[in-house]
């Protein structure tokens, strides 16, 4: 079951209390193995509603309103209605599908995000904090989801974008979704702050998911105004609810800068330093090298089909310096490169042609890293300054990113670096406003 569908169907049961806010989408470490396909929480804040009212989406053709501020409703009835839900929904024969559920008018503290979106964290201190808070909760099966619904709520989106999602009328989920691609590339240009719409390059559609779940597509971006006139330019098959999620997809914040001594097994890094054994390219086409940073060595893998990022990895040399977003493998403990930025390449020009000797014409053979060319006729020894050579032109010094399909929700686009935030409330203030709640404000 598709997590983010509970949103609608909470949203749709709970009516005898309002929505404030977005629901949250949040994602948590993508290298946890034991977490389902998109490691995804949901969190959703329920009360009695004050001031304005939002639309934030469409349910069975009903708009959805939020409230920009509200009073905490009873946890009991929220807990009950939820946990209904939940029993009525899960797929619980599926191995990997351990829900959790977390009710409480107090958030836990904040560390809990940081330390599941990054590590992997112990069911343990997650229980204790819950009844630190006086939150009620449940813990289906192996009881593990709890850890996902408390990091949901310990998060402040300080980076954050929005995703609207829109789902499918149940009778059509699971046969193929009718999405038409070009409706899909005038979205991904008419909206710039969208992105993850559709690989230009191979044509695969990223708004649509793999799998035969309720969502028909989801739009990400930064600014969710956008992604509701967005919405309207995709030609599809026409959905029977969408909803607008605050999520921390796109942000990185499942990566940690470490020295390379530090770097652990099953997490995310972001490592600085230079190039210290030259890549080779084994079969497959996947191309390794070394990089190294004061602390000690770690070897670097670019995978098929990483795209321009696997061609420029090819062409690095000793001493090129380097930044690498990546997760470390345990076994063999390496890093898989997710992204890469070249930030200065060595000045070294690239060998284009052996010397020739001068007395035989012919060229000369290579006796050794940096110890020259020796003739195999004669005998004559030159330098290595002696062989042709020409500036290098590549890597291009900047980034170097995957194609689309091979990135995960967490991946942040370099076009997203040092993005502008316009505060949630601001944000919030810009959504379509119920005409009535407007006229009882005004009067
Ligand atoms: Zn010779």
């Amino acid at each position: 079951m598709c997590t983010t569908y509970l949103a609608v169907l909470m949203i749709r049961e709970i009516s005898d209390y309002d929505l404030i806010g977005l629901p949250r989408l949040v994602r948590l470490n993508p290298n946890v193995p034991w977490k389902t396909r998109g490691n995804a929480a949901i969190c959703m804040d329920f009360g009695v509603g004050v001031g304005r009212k939002i639309q934030i989406g469409d349910i069975d053709e009903a708009p959805v309103f939020s409230y920009m501020d509200g009073q905490p409703a009873a946890p009991d009835r929220i807990f009950k209605a939820a946990e209904r839900i939940i029993r009525a929904n899960a797929h619980f024969e599926c191995k990997s599908t351990n829900p959790g559920l977390l009710v409480s008018v107090r958030r836990p503290d904040a560390s809990f995000y940081w330390d599941t979106v990054r590590e992997i964290i112990e069911i343990k201190a997650v229980k204790k904090e819950i009844s630190r808070i006086n939150g009620i909760s449940k813990g289906f099966k192996n009881g593990r989801g709890l850890i996902g619904s408390a990091a949901a709520m310990a998060w402040r989106p300080a980076d954050r974008t929005y995703e609207l999602l829109a789902y499918r009328k149940p009778e059509l989920v699971g046969t193929k979704r009718q999405i038409d691609a070009a409706s899909v590339i005038k979205m991904d240009t008419t909206y710039p702050s969208t992105f993850h719409n559709i690989d230009r390059i191979s044509g695969h559609i990223a708004i649509t998911p793999g799998s035969p779940c309720p969502i028909l597509f989801g739009i990400r971006g930064d600014n969710p105004i956008d992604l509701l006139r967005a919405k309207d330019i995709v030609r599809s098959e026409s959905p029977s609810s969408w909803l607008v999620f605050l999520t921390n997809q796109g942000t990185d914040e499942h990566l940690t800068r470490r020295k390379i001594k530090a770097v652990k097994k099953r997490e995310g890094v972001i490592l600085n330093g230079e190039v210290s054994r030259e890549p080779n390219t084994i079969e497959g086409g996947h191309v390794f090298f070394e990089m190294r940073d004061p602390t000690g060595t770690i070897t670097c893998a670019v995978y098929e089909p990483s795209g321009d990022m696997r061609v420029a990895a090819r062409t690095l040399r000793l001493g090129d310096k380097i930044v690498a977003y990546g997760s470390v493998r345990e076994h063999p403990f390496e890093i898989n490169v997710e992204k890469m930025n070249v930030i200065r390449l060595n000045q070294n020009p690239d060998k284009v042609e052996n010397p020739v000797c001068e007395k035989c014409g012919k060229h000369m053979k290579s006796i050794g890293r940096n110890a020259g060319y020796r003739c195999r006729k004669c005998g004559t020894r030159v330098p290595p300054s002696a062989a042709r050579t020409a500036p290098r032109l590549t890597p291009k010094i900047g980034w170097y990113e995957p194609p689309i399909a091979s990135r995960r929700h967490l991946y942040k686009p370099v076009k997203r670096f040092g993005i502008k935030r316009s505060p949630i409330r601001e944000i919030l203030n810009r959504f379509p406003h119920d005409e009535a709640s407007a006229h009882r404000e005004d009067t």
